[in-house]
C-alpha cells in the first residue's frame, strides 16, 4: 500500500516543534499549532512523494527540499499571526 506524503508538511512540523519552546507564544495548544502549520503550509510549495504505508521517513533529495531558512521564516510569521488572532479565546480559565 502506497500513500502520498508532503515533505514540506513534515519539515514545517519539525521546525515548529523546535521553534515553539523558545517562541514565547502565549498559547501553544494543539489548535494553535495546527493553525500555525496551516498558515505556513499555505505559503510554502508542497513537495509530495510516494511512500510505502507505515514506512519510516528517512531521506529526500536535497535539491527538491524547501529552503529551511524560508520554512522557519514562514513558521515564525504564521506564529505571530495566530498569536495575534487566535482561533479560540485565551484566558487562564480557557485551556483550549
Ligand atoms: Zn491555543
Amino acid at each position: 500500500m502506497y500513500e502520498l506524503r508532503n515533505y514540506t508538511e513534515l519539515l514545517v512540523k519539525k521546525t515548529l516543534e523546535e521553534y515553539l519552546p523558545k517562541s514565547g507564544l502565549p498559547c501553544q495548544c494543539e489548535r494553535c499549532r495546527a493553525d500555525i502549520m496551516a498558515f505556513a503550509l499555505n505559503r510554502l510549495p508542497p513537495r509530495y512523494f510516494v511512500s510505502l504505508k507505515g514506512e519510516v521517513f528517512t531521506s529526500f533529495k536535497a535539491q527538491t527540499v524547501p529552503d529551511k531558512t524560508r520554512v522557519l521564516a514562514e513558521v515564525i510569521s504564521a506564529s505571530q499571526i495566530v498569536a495575534a488572532n487566535p482561533s479560540h479565546s485565551i484566558s487562564s480559565e480557557t485551556l483550549d
